[in-house]
């Protein structure tokens, strides 16, 4: 059966908006859906934090034994007080300050995935001093077009990520006397809301390109770290409330060269909590303009940021009024004195009016921990169902 936010909601109608509403069942069962696609393969999913980092989400992911991918010394800190190991933590990012990398030490955390050669040198000096040898994954720009939104393609080599290939012969003069760090894999991530399978297996081709060159070099690598990417359906939140991680893990078994004892460890953000938010508001005013007609809401780009950053589209639905009958078409925008806070232009909506519930599906990724205090707004509350 498909899923419904109508029926999710009801209880929630007193509540004062806008307010982010989670669904711990469901991701549950996204969850269970992304160990049951990986069980007896070498294949270890760790959880891109950046993602969502609210405490219960947290938990769910934490009881499903997923581990955690940061990219800031906070989402390291965040993650060792919600529980989850230091053995299970990796660190990636292009700009890791001195005091990031001195706490990621003292945590002994599994790797920084080094995004630089220059990167390298510092970790090595910093492990020196506390007398630590640094577990490390090399971030190699792999030049795979994500074929995403270009704000969130990130394996290109005209993007700041990474170590680009024609840095490797200096990569493997270095590394010999950098006595202080513990190579254990390599990383790679190209990019976010993927939907074109093919992509990955472009990815997987670059891999084993690159597995060869190290093996070459008698350089042995516990573990590759394909990084994350998989897209959702925003288009159709309820038919496809899971991702089909079947597939998405299907085309790594096929396509990946894996090395004996090797583990491939992958960094899911977005496919792991995007459908189990949504963002509720209540209609504030029906304004109607020259050639379309506002609704104005009480949330706005400072709760969910995405549509006025990427255009990226949301389905919004209002869950007061049922059907389609007299069925109009709304800008749906916010409240913020900016003309990008808008959710969605000429949106079909039934008639809309003052007080409407209105929500606004798929915003449990990159919504509630990229929102902002602009014009003075107070943090949203987070309410959960399970
Ligand atoms: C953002 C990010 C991810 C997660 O990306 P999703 O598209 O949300 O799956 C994984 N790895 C790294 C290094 C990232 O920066």
């Amino acid at each position: 059966m498909a899923y419904s936010m109508k029926d999710q909601v009801v209880n929630l109608k007193k509540q004062a908006t806008p307010f982010y509403h989670y669904d711990l069942a469901l991701l549950d069962n996204t969850l269970d859906a992304i160990n049951r696609a990986v069980e007896n393969t070498c294949f270890k999913v760790h959880y891109a934090i950046k993602a969502n980092a609210n405490d219960e989400i947290l938990e769910r992911i934490r009881l499903k034994g997923l581990g955690i991918d940061c990219v800031s010394g906070n989402e390291v800190k965040k993650a060792i007080q919600s529980g989850f190991s230091p053995k299970n933590i990796a660190f990636a990012g292009v700009g890791k300050t001195d005091d990031e990398i001195n706490y990621g030490l003292d945590q002994e955390i599994f790797t920084f995935n080094v995004e630089s050669i220059a990167e390298l040198h510092v970790i090595n000096e910093l492990a020196q001093v506390k007398g630590k040898i640094a577990g490390i994954a090399i971030r190699l720009n792999p030049n795979v077009n994500a074929k995403t939104h270009h704000y969130i393609t990130t394996g290109l080599e005209e993007n700041k990520f990474g170590i680009n290939a024609w840095e490797l012969p200096e990569l493997f003069d270095v590394l010999p006397r950098l006595t202080n760090l513990n190579l254990k894999g390599i990383h790679f991530h190209i990019g976010s809301q993927i939907n074109d399978l093919t992509v990955f297996k472009s990815l997987c081709n670059r891999v084993n390109d690159f597995q060869t060159q190290f093996k070459e070099r008698g350089i042995i690598l516990d573990h590759v770290n394909v990084g994350g990417g998989l897209g959702v359906n925003y288009s159709a939140p309820n038919e496809a409330s899971i991702p089909n991680f079947e597939s998405f893990f299907q085309v790594f078994k096929d396509f990946l060269k894996v090395q004996p004892n090797q583990e491939v460890h992958f960094e899911l953000g977005r496919s792991v909590v995007a459908q189990c938010g949504s963002l509720i508001s209540r209609v504030l005013y029906i304004k109607e303009g020259i050639k379309t007609n506002f609704a104005i809401l009480d949330a706005g780009m400072t709760e969910l940021i995405r549509p006025a950053l990427y255009q990226s589209f949301h389905k919004i639905e209002n869950l007061s009024q049922l059907g389609e009958a007299n069925a109009k078409k709304y800008d749906v925008v916010g409240p913020i004195c900016e003309s990008s806070d808008c959710f969605g232009k000429a949106i079909d909506l039934p008639e809309t009016k003052r007080g409407d519930l209105i929500a606004i599906r798929s915003a449990g990724a990159y919504g509630e921990v990229m929102s902002s205090f602009y014009n003075l707004r107070e943090k949203a509350k987070a309410y959960y169902v399970s």
